[in-house]
């Protein structure tokens, strides 16, 4: 690294003893990832095998899609199959034979498990086999869980991406390959980046299409977006290809060492480095800076939900100002999140996994001037007089490269504004805010 990386902290917290937690837990299930999964999948369907509950969680979560036909569904598990009275999988054969007949556009279809398929232990990998057998070349049919038994709901996408690898095929190429599914705007703004370098063996999965010439070798070198992608990593590594552990792209800092990394090993030049990055990192500097004004000198506590949690407490203390108290992850991969540990400054708890009337209790103790949580704890934390910050609105915005930093310290900023504006008007009125 030269001078354009971020400079470590003194002491970071990659040797910090990490607090393990293994209790009650209130965190979403993986099927949300189908949310932004089908958004940047163009031809894929996801097919949940679930219950009426998924089925309400996902049309809940996802809205109605009233422009275009829907790209996910619930196959609904009745009394009779939960008992074995029926053969579930006839049935889903027989669904998936209507839906692939309706609907000539997909070319990969997701078989997503469930709690109750689970449950039932209904083998969806022998159907996923069985289908692929009878709608290949033209469908490819894969199957992973979205259950929300011991899993968070950014695994969702970890299990869908690691269900791919196996059969992306085989290359000897020399390539990028960049995982994970990123919002279009920010993918496109990564192309022009690395494409300034003079990189153009770049591949992206998801890609935005079955056709797209995605393929895995031992001379494919790999760059995470997301530090929720652990079985996605360790399933391109059996392919052999290899990581470029590296800080995640978020602010500008996050973004200028993540791209260093890339640049170092495709032997990209400082000047050039510096001609590509150079004003796009200016222009997110100053949108930080003015995005992260009411941030600054202010504390924040992050409870375990989306995973993205070391890398945000590395921005919002290095570049916004802020002193993180806890910092929860629902895991932590030291060969992931290592690289943002050593730029995040020894201070804060880090926790893994949760208990979370134990959090609570540290957390309203604490007083953070922002708590980070899932839907679940906001209001309660809110009712208790602490600004809140929904963790999945993260995955759900754009927020990854310079572009975005602006908009990431926003993110963090408004729930602060927001509780400043309404602080002198009645509790009912700071109540419908
Ligand atoms: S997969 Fe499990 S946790 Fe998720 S909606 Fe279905 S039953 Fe609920």
């Amino acid at each position: 690294m030269n001078d354009l990386a971020p400079v470590p902290a003194a002491k970071g917290c990659r040797e910090t003893p990490i607090l393990k937690e293994r209790g009650q837990r209130e965190v979403f299930c993986g099927l949300t990832g189908i949310i932004w999964l089908h958004r940047k999948m163009q031809d894929a369907f996801f097919l949940v095998v679930g219950s009426r509950t998924c089925a309400h969680l996902l049309q809940s979560a996802a809205g109605v899609m009233i422009f275009a036909e829907p790209r996910f569904a619930t196959a609904i598990l009745e009394e009779g199959d939960l008992a074995g009275l029926n053969d579930a999988h006839d049935e889903l054969d027989r669904e998936v034979g209507r839906l692939l007949a309706r609907r000539p556009d997909i070319r990969q279809l997701f078989l997503v498990g469930s709690c109750p398929s689970e449950v039932i232990k209904l083998d969806l990998s022998r159907a996923a086999e069985r289908l692929t057998e009878v709608y290949a070349p033209k469908v490819r049919v894969l199957n992973y869980s979205g259950s929300g038994i011991e899993t968070t709901f950014t695994q969702g996408e970890d299990a869908c991406l690691a269900s791919m690898v196996p059969v992306l095929p085989a290359t000897d190429r020399r390539e990028l390959l960049v995982v994970g599914a990123l919002p279009d705007v920010c993918e496109d703004q990564l192309m022009e980046l690395l494409n300034g370098f003079g990189i153009d063996t770049i591949r992206c999965l998801p890609a935005r299409s079955i056709e797209a010439d995605v393929t895995v070798g031992p001379n494919t070198v790999f760059a995470l977006m997301q530090p929720f992608l652990g079985d996605t990593k360790e399933a391109l590594e059996r392919r052999g290809a290899r990581h470029l552990p590296a800080p995640f792209p978020f602010g500008e800092q996050g973004t200028t060492a993540w791209l260093r990394v890339i640049a170092d090993e495709f032997n990209v030049s400082d000047e050039v480095f510096e001609a590509v990055t150079r004003a796009p990192r200016d222009r997110a500097r100053r949108a930080i800076a003015q995005a992260a004004e009411n941030l600054n000198g202010k504390s924040v506590f992050f409870f375990p939900d989306s995973q993205l949690e070391i890398p945000l407490a590395r921005f919002l203390t290095r570049e916004c100002g802020m002193t993180a108290i806890e910092v929860g992850s629902p895991f932590i991969h030291q060969g992931i999140v290592g690289p943002d540990l050593d730029l995040l400054a020894e201070g804060p708890i880090i926790s893994e996994g949760q208990d979370v009337d134990l959090q609570l209790d540290r957390a309203r103790a604490a007083r953070p001037d922002l708590t980070v949580c899932g839907l679940g704890l906001a209001n309660p934390l809110e009712a208790d007089g602490l600004s809140t910050k929904w963790a999945i609105e993260l995955v759900f915005t754009p927020v990854h490269f310079y572009e975005q930093a602006g908009d990431l310290a926003g993110l963090f900023s408004r729930p602060l504004r927001r509780k400043g504006l309404v602080a002198g008007l009645s509790p009912r009125l700071e109540a419908a805010e």
